[in-house]
């Protein structure tokens, strides 16, 4: 029997409500797929947390952390907590301490499910955005001078370095080679920074020579909007800075139906250290609370988990019992629905103890 030893960070807001959902969910399929075992430890951190303790997670947070196969993560943000506090406290405390620098997005429209977009059918999107994940416009390098005076200065200075360009190209080149269209889309915005952004685009160009059977191009980030609402079908997978690929991938989630069922994965590739997989939407306060949360991103999120852990067998039922979920309109109020977050977790569950192994 396989074990996957699991730390769990519910965080936040609608979190602990998928998070939840998403281990009945991966639980249900453990036992009914056999052959492995997710060894599941919780973790309080998050919000309320940082309102006891004065930080999101202890100080040793990370070492606490750094012997599991994977963390599986909810949301973080608190509206009586600074976004920033709670984003560089926990979230990107994880990334950056472990080296996460991918972040991959996939999204596709799933069976049932349809697009705000008038005439884009299912296979028209489908789509995996590379995100880099640790330096770019979120480096955390800047600061501010001469507070709360006419002069005050504050900078955000982004980060590109030689190193962490090529690996996230190298990455996105081979990922594109791994999927059937081979199209790689290379999101920049190199007219208007001159410097960084121009050294992305040359870097590209570098890597692009180590895959000649992937077909890539080059978009402006600001036409690479009008390309993912007019002609989405025209992409395959993208890659993007930090910035860029996070609202491209917000933008992604709503043109595929909805925030609540898309997933994320924060990877080490080299797996020097655990990687880590939370859903696309943030704490969602709301509807916190409320029964009605959305828990498809998070099943989505348990599937690419059981994938980075070799489960790709598992992560391939699950997704199909998702998918019979949506197909059969069992959706919660984000899609237009009126079912609960437990009513589409019973489904999943059961769509899964009813397939043929
Ligand atoms: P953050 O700033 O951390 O991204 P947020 O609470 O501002 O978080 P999101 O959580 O990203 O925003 O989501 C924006 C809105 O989308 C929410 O307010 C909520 O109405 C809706 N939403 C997000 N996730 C879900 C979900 N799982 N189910 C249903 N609705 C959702």
């Amino acid at each position: 029997m396989r074990e996957h030893v699991i730390a769990v960070i519910p965080g936040d807001g609608i979190g602990p409500e998928v998070i939840a959902s998403g281990l009945e969910v991966l639980q249900g399929l453990a036992q009914k797929v056999g052959g492995f075992h997710l060894n599941i430890e919780k973790f309080p951190w998050g919000s309320d947390y940082y309102k006891k303790h004065g930080a999101m997670m202890p100080k040793d947070g990370l070492d606490r952390l750094r012997d599991f196969n994977a963390i599986y993560f909810g949301a973080v943000g608190g509206p009586d907590v600074p976004d920033d506090i709670t984003l560089w406290g926990l979230r990107l405390a994880i990334c950056q301490g472990f080296d996460q620098y991918v972040n991959l997005r996939p999204t596709r429209i799933l069976q049932g499910l349809s697009s705000p977009l008038r005439d884009c059918k299912r296979g028209d999107l489908d789509w995996v955005i590379v995100r880099e994940n640790s330096e770019g416009e979120y480096a955390g390098q800047g600061g501010r001078a001469h507070r709360g005076f006419p002069e005050e200065v504050g900078t955000e200075t982004a980060i590109f370095t030689r190193r962490g360009v090529t690996r996230i190209m190298r990455f996105a080149f081979k990922l594109a080679q791994e999927r059937p269209r081979k199209l790689l889309t290379v999101v920049t915005k190199s007219n208007a920074q001159r410097h960084g952004m121009v050294m992305w685009d040359e870097i590209a160009t570098e890597v692009a020579k180590e895959f000649p059977d992937v077909t890539w191009d080059k978009m402006l980030v600001d036409a690479m909007t009008t390309r993912m609402v007019g002609k989405p079908s025209s992409l395959d997978t993208i890659v993007a800075t930090n910035l860029h690929a996070d609202i491209l991938s917000d933008l992604a989630a709503a043109l595929a139906g909805s925030l609540g069922i898309a997933p994320t994965a924060n990877l080490d590739p080299e797996m020097r250290f655990p990687s880590m997989f939370e859903p696309i939407h943030g704490a969602a306060f709301d509807i916190t609370g409320k029964g009605i949360a959305n828990p498809v991103g998070a099943s989505w999120t348990g599937a690419l988990m059981l994938e980075h852990l070799g489960e790709k067998d598992a992560a391939h039922q699950l997704m199909q019992a998702v998918e019979r979920v949506t197909a059969s309109g069992i959706h919660t109020p984000d899609l237009g629905g009126i079912a609960t977050t437990r009513e589409v977790t019973a489904a999943v569950c059961d769509a899964i103890h009813s397939s043929k192994v």
